[in-house]
């Protein structure tokens, strides 16, 4: 089940250090290394899956959840005034840690994070064609 070569199944398995800040039986969750705001942490499955697809049901649900309870407290405790919860599915998508996480990101007014594209109206042919293609039979 877990992968000797994962740096967070090394961590599941005390090999290397972690702060950790919630667990429960099918989940930890950690302070990410590098934050990208303060109080930024991953919330992963005990058991190892590498991404969104390949994740069971109830670990996937268990990290939700987890992820859900720290948002909260990221609120409460933290003053954050929002949270992201981002998660990379593949290397296109910049999953660099190849065991499930989410991060949970609490968000300040004014800090300096942003979306990583600029929104603007998309051309409603391409959208249409494309909705078909991924919501048709
Ligand atoms: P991703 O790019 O979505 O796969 O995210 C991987 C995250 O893991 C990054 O935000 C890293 O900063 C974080 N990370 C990598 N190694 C460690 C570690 N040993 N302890 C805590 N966080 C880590
Ligand atoms: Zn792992």
């Amino acid at each position: 089940m877990a992968d000797p070569d994962c740096i967070f199944c090394r961590i599941l398995a005390g090999e290397l250090p972690a702060r950790v800040v919630e667990e429960d039986e099918r989940t930890i969750a950690f302070m990410d290394i590098a934050p990208a705001t303060r109080g930024h942490a991953l919330v992963i499955p005990r058991a190892h899956s590498v991404d969104l697809l390949s994740i069971g049901e109830q670990d996937l649900q268990a990290v939700i959840l987890a992820a859900r309870r720290l948002a909260a407290r990221a609120k409460e405790r933290l003053g954050a005034d929002g949270v992201n919860l981002i998660n990379s599915c593949g290397a296109a998508a910049w999953q660099t840690v190849f065991h499930f996480h989410v991060h949970v990101i609490p968000r300040y007014e004014g800090d300096p994070l942003q979306l990583p594209w600029v929104p603007s109206p998309g051309d409603q042919d391409e959208i249409a064609a494309v909705a078909q293609e991924l919501g048709g039979p």
